[in-house]
């Protein structure tokens, strides 16, 4: 089947600059979140002294739905999604919206706007927002009382479509990304944050992108998980605090884990790292890329190639084994797809 022309416009569209016609939108107010409306996508209004715009009290989530070839439209892991959404806004101190209340939210809009799903490699690409309207700058050290949340959906075509290349990844020792305390919580504020370190590497070093590793303790870069893969292991950091549990990352160590891989999730090293790029493959991973290989880490002013500089073969395919499961090309034995219409 192929495309509708408005489809195809917005595909050609840089990733995250194309919309659907509607979104959803719902307001928490007197202790309570109304029922969503839908409404045409275009500006919403806030007060000046609304409490997101002074105390960066807002997250976010990211997260798709893939076109199978009979048509029907599956949302992959919805719930965990959903209960991201809620954990994040608990550490911004936001109301917490109930993850059934907002998947309901999301399949009701994209049944709305289903001549918007993109046939493979193509998805149609979520994007729930919450932020805190309160009035008031006064409200530094105290939490929003009025939210709003809406659902912005974007149809995005094959991220790599170019071409997979491998990345160029700086490791930065020295910095955080974001306060180790926060670093799960899915939040404009992190990216603020790292910000300023990410566009420095990038002039000085060309990397797309950088690797933090305060203290030489490995964690992630500025908007993807890191693993580090080889014939028979994936690797990677257990999870805690300081870094965003991506969903990507759990559905690969799940994919790897019934493939024969063995799992291993603590602690890694910088030099670790480095040892391991002689013989193995590194990848990063997230919703938008799924699974993007690495093929050179700078550090210390040094590039060493990861892989001989090439995307290896065991990341090629576990990144297939997902982007199959998400397409419905082989079977959804963990349940992770969510049929929206
Ligand atoms: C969203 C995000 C990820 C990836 O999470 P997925 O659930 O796999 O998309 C990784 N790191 C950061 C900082 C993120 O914001």
């Amino acid at each position: 089947m192929a495309n509708a022309p408005k489809v195809d416009a917005a595909l050609k569209a840089t990733f995250g600059t194309s919309f659907t016609d509607k979104i959803a939108i719902t307001h928490y107010r007197n202790g309570a979140w109304e029922p969503f409306t839908i409404q045409p996508y275009g500006p919403i209004q806030l007060e000046p002294s609304a409490h997101v715009l002074h105390y960066a009290s807002t997250c976010f989530e990211g997260l798709k739905a893939h076109r199978h070839d009979d048509g029907s439209v599956h949302i992959f892991r919805l719930d965990r999604h959903m209960q991201r959404l809620h954990d994040s806004a608990g550490l911004l101190c936001l109301p917490q919206p109930d993850p059934r209340f907002v998947s309901e939210g999301i399949k009701n809009l994209i049944r709305e706007c289903v001549d918007w799903v993109p046939e493979q490699p193509g998805a149609l690409y979520i994007r729930p927002t919450l932020f805190g309207t309160l009035a008031s700058i006064g409200a530094a050290a105290s939490p929003s009382s009025e939210a709003c949340l809406y659902i912005l959906l974007s149809p995005v075509g094959d991220y790599f479509e170019t071409g997979l290349k491998p990345l160029k990844i700086l490791i930065d020792d020295d910095r955080m990304r974001t306060a180790p305390h926060f670093g799960s919580a899915k939040t404009g504020g992190n990216y603020a944050s790292a910000l300023g370190q990410i566009q420095r590497a990038k002039q000085k070093y060309g990397v797309q992108q950088v690797l933090f590793a305060p203290d030489g303790d490995v964690q992630e870069t500025g908007a993807a998980n890191f693993l580090l893969i080889s014939d028979h292991e994936i690797l990677t950091k257990k999870l805690d605090n300081s870094f965003l549990h991506g969903v990507t990352r759990d559905s690969i160590l799940e994919l790897g884990r019934d493939l024969g891989y063995k799992i291993s999730e603590r602690e890694i090293g910088v030099t670790e790292v480095l040892e391991w790029a002689r013989y193995g493959e590194a990848a990063l991973s997230g919703t938008a890329a799924v699974l993007a290989g690495i093929g050179s880490f700078v550090y210390n002013d040094e590039v060493i190639l990861c892989n001989n500089g090439e995307i290896g073969p065991n990341t090629l395919k576990l990144r297939q084994a997902l982007i199959d499961i998400h397409g419905g090309k082989s079977p959804d034995n963990h349940h992770w797809l969510t049929r929206a219409c």
